[in-house]
């Protein structure tokens, strides 16, 4: 018997002694390797696959289309001030990709699906030069009340597939003044997490391409807060990777 042959009857199996409903339809999830989302949802959620016309920097997608060869010269303009050389994501922050972060924040896994599509996202342009993987790091405080780092289990994930250093112990987060105020706009979020990340030993950043990891980007404030303190120690480039990104 094949090993495809056997793990198709051992999520068989597992579907009937532990049924997974899928978090969006309520039907069954039929692989294991979906995680939280049937196959039907995985297809109708919004992944990026490389061949559609992106902000260059943070990976906003454009209204129109491009030509390959100037893809790399398209802006939203948005993004601007913010520090970091790119953001990609596996997707949009709707659907089945939603659903995989928030069920990331409360369970310490990353399903196949998610990392095969993290794992292309890394190898593809402008991510494909990263040579170290750093997580954004979770406040002391938060971090002891969910007991561990979402960001930390996706880089663990990453740092396995691509073969590249895991760095948990250079970026730190000195301040924990960050709360989340609901009406508080790009501006006032920048301001709340400017200076609140570190860098303890720059001699491991030197020169080095980071992929900075997080589950989401949003307005992009966190992961910019955190390229500034990398560049800052001697980062070359700040390449950010999140599961999922909010489209702004
Ligand atoms: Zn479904
Ligand atoms: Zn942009």
């Amino acid at each position: 018997m094949n090993g495809d042959l056997l793990t198709v009857l051992y999520d068989a199996l597992l579907t009937l002694a532990y049924p997974q409903v899928c978090a969006i339809c309520g039907r069954s999830v039929e692989r294991r390797r979906f995680g939280v989302a049937c196959e039907a949802c995985w297809k109708n959620a919004r992944i990026f696959n490389g061949a559609e016309t992106l902000c260059w920097k943070c990976g906003v997608p454009a209204p129109v289309e491009v030509l390959n060869a100037v893809r790399d010269q398209v802006r939203c303009r948005r993004c601007d001030a913010q520090s970091f050389t790119a953001a990609r994501a596996a997707g949009l922050y709707e659907g089945a990709l939603r659903e995989s972060v928030l069920m990331l924040k409360r369970q310490p896994d990353v399903s196949q699906h998610v990392e095969t599509l993290l794992v292309a996202a890394a190898r593809r342009e402008p991510l494909n030069v990263s040579t170290r993987i750093v997580p954004v790091p979770l406040y002391g405080e938060r971090m002891r009340m969910r007991g561990f780092n979402q960001a930390s289990i996706v880089a663990q994930v990453l740092s396995k597939s691509l073969g590249l250093p895991l760095d948990e112990e250079s970026l730190l987060r000195v301040s924990g003044s960050e709360k989340y105020r609901a009406g508080l706009d790009a501006k006032g979020r920048h301001d709340t997490v400017a200076g609140a990340f570190a860098v303890r030993n720059p001699r491991l950043v030197e020169n080095e391409d980071i992929l900075l990891v997080d589950d989401v980007f949003t307005t992009g404030a966190t992961v910019s807060a955190c390229a500034e303190a990398l560049l800052v120690a001697g980062a070359r480039n700040v390449l950010v990777l999140t599961v999922a990104r909010a489209q702004l």
